[in-house]
């Protein structure tokens, strides 16, 4: 049968185990615990014979639902539901990598992933060599027999560039090292990670899978497309589990030893913003788009960056690698820093925070905020203009998004 589309898919991912109840959506499993029917069945069980739950900490009934919806929405081969995306972040990497070991790194990134490589990791021997990714030969240059990954967001933000996937997947199978995207700019109902080369991706979930900033949450997702052999570190998870060595290390070790896991009730929120997912990003891109024509079009915008509109240096590789849906943020700059906070205290409807991906249109002054403890060369090499906003585009009714920026530019 020919495979149905994103949100019909999201709809039907079955039940592992019927509902006596026959309920349409999957219930809570608010449990710590899980019972056995006898001793022997648990001794199999911790032997690893069945897969019944035994501890939330490590697998729960509503959690491995979310994370088989991922599976299926992702074409993938396993998934991980965590606590926040920085917990699927940090899990992954230190699942991959030993002191003494290091990754390539953009460095351009989400601002926590990179504090956590360029600060908490190095503590613990695990260095991070940044390096320009549009550049074959510097990445080249880069990689030593301890490297175990090229690790890149397919967009970043707030600069809105976008990583050229095919480069970065020749460099990574050459050198038979793993290649790691942080995909939650790019939801998966217009970005397949695996027919890319991808083999592991890392979302934060609190973004648009979660309905609309209604929860907290990570996910990793494994393409089964890594021969696990390539990195020592699973050597002892190979025999047992062959294409699982990763996700069962992270289940008997990582996920399990750290205590990251997501809770059951955010589980709920997941999966359903799964079922929504497509319809929402498709309403926040419609907005985006009319917002970027109306900067496009307004004298006292100095600049826009959209990479779903025709102008922008990253309309191409857009339209090529996320179905023309760079994700539903953009960028605009006025003629001063001041000129922005007259502009953004003037708004109504469109709220100044930080968040990505809410369903509610949300500002922010990057500059002063998210990079203020940076010094002005690292502002600077970082695309971050003092001039700049960042706005996350919503799913209100367009004319009142329209309105509201019309009224605070008078
Ligand atoms: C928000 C975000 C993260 C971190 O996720 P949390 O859920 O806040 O821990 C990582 N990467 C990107 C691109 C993000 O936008």
């Amino acid at each position: 049968m020919k495979k149905t589309g994103f949100t019909t898919t999201a709809l039907n991912v079955p039940y592992k185990k019927e509902d006596p109840h026959k309920s349409l959506q999957m219930p809570l499993y608010e449990s710590v615990a899980f019972a056995f029917d006898s001793a022997e069945q648990m001794e199999a069980n911790f032997k690893g014979e069945y897969n019944a739950h035994v501890y939330s900490r490590t697998s729960s009934p509503t959690v491995e639902y979310f994370e088989q919806k991922l599976v299926a929405l992702t074409n993938s081969h396993a998934a991980l539901a965590l606590s926040s995306g920085m917990a699927a972040i940090s899990n992954t990497i230190l699942a991959i990598c030993k002191s003494g070991e290091n990754i390539i790194s953009g460095s351009r990134l989400f601002g926590h992933t990179y504090a956590l490589f360029k600060q908490t990791l190095p503590e613990y021997g695990i260095k991070t060599r940044f390096s320009d990714l549009k550049d074959f030969s510097q990445i080249e240059k880069l990689i030593d027999k301890n490297t175990r990954a090229i690790y890149f967001e397919t967009v970043t933000n707030p600069q809105l560039d976008i990583a050229d996937i095919e480069l970065l997947a020749s460099i990574s199978k050459k050198h038979n090292i793993l290649l790691i995207t942080d995909s939650t700019m790019t939801p998966p109902n217009v970005f397949s990670a695996g027919k890319w080369g991808i083999n592991i991706e890392v979302v934060s979930t609190t973004k648009y899978m979660s309905g609309g900033a209604t929860s907290f949450g990570g996910a990793i997702v494994d393409h089964g497309n890594y021969e696990w052999s390539k990195n020592p570190n699973f050597e002892n998870y190979i025999e047992k589990f062959g294409k699982n060595a990763f996700i069962a290390k992270l289940r008997k070790n990582i996920y399990r030893n750290t205590g990251g896991s997501m809770a059951p009730q955010t589980a709920k929120l997941m999966i359903h913003g799964l079922d929504l997912l497509e319809l929402r990003v498709n309403k926040c891109y419609k907005n985006c788009l009319a917002l970027g024509e109306f900067f496009e079009s307004n004298k006292k915008i100095k600049r826009v960056d959209y990479p779903g509109l025709q102008k922008d240096k990253g309309y191409v590789l857009s339209q090529k690698q996320f179905d023309g849906i760079p994700g539903t943020i953009m960028s605009f700059d006025l003629e001063s820093q001041n000129a922005c906070y007259t502009f953004m205290n003037k708004l109504q409807i469109i709220r100044r925070a930080t968040n990505l991906n809410d369903n509610k249109s949300l500002i922010i002054h990057p500059y002063s905020t998210i990079y203020n403890e940076f010094s002005e060369e690292e502002r600077d090499a970082s695309g971050v203009r003092s001039t700049m906003m960042r706005l996350s585009v919503g799913i209100e009714n367009v004319e009142d998004l329209i309105q509201d920026i019309s009224k605070a530019l008078e």
